[in-house]
């Protein structure tokens, strides 16, 4: 049995299999084709998987809904089934009873279908909706394995926002994530969860004490670096190809209170990275550096518009003329508690007191302070936050 997270067939070899599928049908089993609404899966397995004993639920009817993903370029063909697991051994029965299956069932973990490629559907296969599964639990006195290191442990389907509510209740959170937050633990685990924080503690997958997985046989197996390692350490960025991530121990830290928060646009691309490397590079290095493109137009979204906290303070007539198409924005953070406010400045850069290092910023500049959350929060283009809650903004037109 092998897991199918990525249709890899090109269009051709699908139409043709559509075509053969739909052939077979009309001549040996009507029963075995679904038409443009999703691929065959024969009668023998079908009754297989429904006479299985689960918790959750098992569907053979509606599954459209799972083959959607962010990207929408592949989801002209809905899976044959779908589960919503409610336990791991929901998800380690229905694998376990594909890998036996003698036809080509595949089976994909879907998380929010944040993918863009198909990467979590099951052409003529299972997907089990991850989302289902429910759980987060905080050790914020870690155990013995971790020697103390405080974790949480989060199921696979558990959304990285609910992960860091939770962990922020113990005063605790987890010291990288993604931007955005309404992904889940186990889709960017097998990815990699790449963010601001990742250039000092690595991606989402470094910060992993330990796995339980579901492998394509259907053994449910907990692991970690000095555990069924090689398990480990597929999984952890595997794209879906080695196993499911029921669960993880995610390394927790004391979570900053507040953030010192800084937005900067370069026109140039040489000076733009030249800082960010500086910035990272650097003996008291900030909490997050990131870099990202923008366009040259007002737009909120992925223009100049989208920069400032405040939409009202930016706007054409600070752009320089030499500026191209595309510009580049660093965003970067500076953790405090409200007892080191007045030696903030110190560590960090603004546009007046300019600390170690000092970077050749050539930029239009704004920072303010914010709780740490609503820093978490700013991908959430629903919460609204920017203009309530960052505060002590200011501006400064350092662009040449
Ligand atoms: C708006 C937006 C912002 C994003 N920001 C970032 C970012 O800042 N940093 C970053 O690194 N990425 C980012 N991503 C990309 C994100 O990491 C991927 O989309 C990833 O796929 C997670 O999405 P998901 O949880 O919905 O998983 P899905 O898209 O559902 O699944 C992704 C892959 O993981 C597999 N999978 C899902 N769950 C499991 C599981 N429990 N066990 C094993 N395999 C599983 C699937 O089969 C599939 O191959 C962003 C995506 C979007 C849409």
């Amino acid at each position: 049995m092998e897991f199918r997270s990525a249709i890899s067939k090109g269009d051709g070899v699908l139409m043709v299999v559509a075509l053969v599928g739909c052939i077979h049908a009309l001549f040996l089993s009507p029963m075995n084709c679904y038409g443009s609404h999703g691929e065959a899966i024969s009668t023998t397995d079908r009754m297989y998987l429904e006479s299985l004993s689960l918790q959750g639920t098992l569907t053979f009817d509606n599954t459209t809904a799972s083959a959607t993903d962010w990207g929408q370029l592949r989801s002209q063909l809905p899976p044959s089934g779908v589960m919503h697991p409610t336990s791991v051994d929901d998800i380690a029965t229905v694998v376990a009873a594909v890998a036996r299956s003698e036809s080509e069932l595949t089976v994909a973990a879907r998380g929010l279908g944040s993918s863009i490629w198909g990467q979590s559907q099951a052409h003529n296969g299972i997907v089990i909706e991850m989302t289902s599964l429910k759980g987060i639990k905080v050790a914020p006195l870690g155990d013995a394995a971790s020697n103390g290191v405080p974790f949480v442990e989060a199921m696979g389907g558990e959304m990285w926002v609910d992960v860091l509510t939770t962990s922020l209740e113990y005063g605790l959170a987890p010291r990288s994530w993604t931007d955005y937050l309404y992904l889940t633990v186990g889709g960017t685990l097998s990815n990699a969860g790449v963010s601001g924080q990742s250039f000092r503690h690595g991606p989402e997958v470094s910060n992993v004490l330990q796995l339980e997985v579901v492998t394509g046989t259907g053994e449910v197996v907990v692991c970690s670096a000095t555990k069924s390692s090689e398990l480990f350490f597929a999984v952890l960025g595997g794209l879906g190809q080695f196993g499911i991530i029921a669960k993880a121990r995610i390394v927790l830290e004391v979570a900053p209170q507040r953030v010192r928060w800084i937005r900067a646009i370069y026109t140039d691309f040489a000076t733009f990275k030249a800082d960010q490397e500086l910035l990272i590079g650097a003996a008291q290095p900030f909490d997050y550096v990131e870099g990202f493109v923008v366009l040259n137009n007002e737009n909120a979204i992925n223009g100049w518009g989208s920069v400032p906290f405040v939409r009202s303070d930016i706007n054409a007539a600070m752009i320089p003329g030499h500026a191209g198409a595309i510009m580049y924005c660093l965003e970067v953070t500076k953790a405090y508690s409200a007892a080191a406010l007045p030696t903030l400045d110190q560590v960090c850069i603004t546009s007046s007191q300019a600390s170690v290092p000092t970077p050749s910023w050539a930029r239009i500049e704004w920072s303010g302070t914010a709780m740490m959350i609503v820093f978490c929060l700013r991908c959430d283009c629903d919460s609204g936050f920017l203009k309530d809650e960052v505060t002590g903004m200011a501006t400064s037109d350092a662009c040449q």
